[in-house]
């Protein structure tokens, strides 16, 4: 059975969003920890994630991604902005420990004209003051479409950022379809080469999860704009072909395409159903 769900609002709290997952047939789900366009993260509910861990653990939900807002910026030239990444990201590991064994997940950083180099620094750096020996939960970079002076567009550099983290058993690596498609890893026509230079350069047991989209745009555009499975440049094949590759079993695979909930109840449900009949020709004809 496919770990899959979708990108939900947490202004319900944690409780609410496991019932939407579980009401859409999802076995997974992702939330920003914030307004995703920056500002003070609500207060910690201890008792509505207590009571999400019971219905996860009554329903076998999966693991889950948290995803930081879209401003935290670790290699931003500006100062306030870092100093808003490592807040954020201090106090939201700290409220993630609420739920643990989880996913974080974040946009590696723009260094906005000093470099490469320079933001892969900046970005190491901040994982070396912020993540703690005993936190279960693990950090993911996400892959990029490396679009403006966007870090995490190469493996390399996703590479090259947990090289300088001290405590790098804590990180690893979330691969979103459109944007190694828009980075220019033909996903679509080889895969299995893709995977292949992914575990070369950063190792397979490095990825923890997937965000699943379609693009507008076409291969190695570095544009970034999701599509609804099917409707964009990668289509539904490659998609499936994903989700039931050997080397990505049993991973959350995250949908976020831009879909209110019933699409993505609909979206899940076709996914489901090709996966069912690519792992099992035959089954579903006669
Ligand atoms: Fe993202
Ligand atoms: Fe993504
Ligand atoms: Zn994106």
């Amino acid at each position: 059975m496919l770990t899959i769900g979708c990108h939900l609002s947490s202004s319900g709290g944690y409780e609410k969003m496991g019932k939407v997952a579980l009401e859409i047939g999802a076995t997974t789900f992702q939330f920003f920890t914030r307004n995703p366009r920056g500002g003070a993260a609500k207060a910690v509910d201890p008792a509505d994630m207590m009571a999400y861990r019971k219905l996860a653990e009554e329903n076998g939900l999966g693991k889950i991604v948290a995803h930081a807002p879209y401003t935290l910026n670790p290699c931003s030239p500006d100062e306030k902005v870092r100093n808003f990444a490592r807040l954020a990201l201090t106090e939201d590991l700290a409220k993630m420990e609420y739920l643990p064994g989880n996913y974080y997940n974040f946009h590696p950083g723009s260094h906005v004209g000093q470099g490469v180099e320079a933001g892969i620094v900046m970005i190491a750096d901040l994982l070396n003051q912020v993540l703690k020996k005993d936190q279960t939960t693990l950090v993911l970079l996400e892959t990029m479409a490396g679009k403006g002076s966007e870090i995490g567009g190469r493996f390399e550099e996703l590479r090259d950022i947990m090289d300088r983290v001290e405590l790098s058993e804590k990180m690893g690596v979330c691969l979103d379809t459109c944007h190694v498609n828009d980075g220019g890893y033909d996903i679509v026509h080889n895969l299995d080469g893709v995977l292949e230079e992914f575990d070369r350069i950063i190792g397979l047991s490095r990825l923890k999860a997937l965000h699943i989209n379609d693009s507008l745009n076409p291969f190695g555009a570095k544009k970034d704009r999701h599509a609804k499975i099917g409707e964009g440049q990668i289509g539904l094949e490659p998609i499936v072909g994903i989700l039931t590759h050997p080397s990505l079993e049993g991973l959350p695979f995250i949908l976020e395409t831009p879909n209110e909930l019933e699409g993505y109840q609909e979206e899940i449900r076709i996914l489901r159903r090709e996966a069912e009949k690519t792992r099992n020709p035959g089954l579903l004809e006669g």
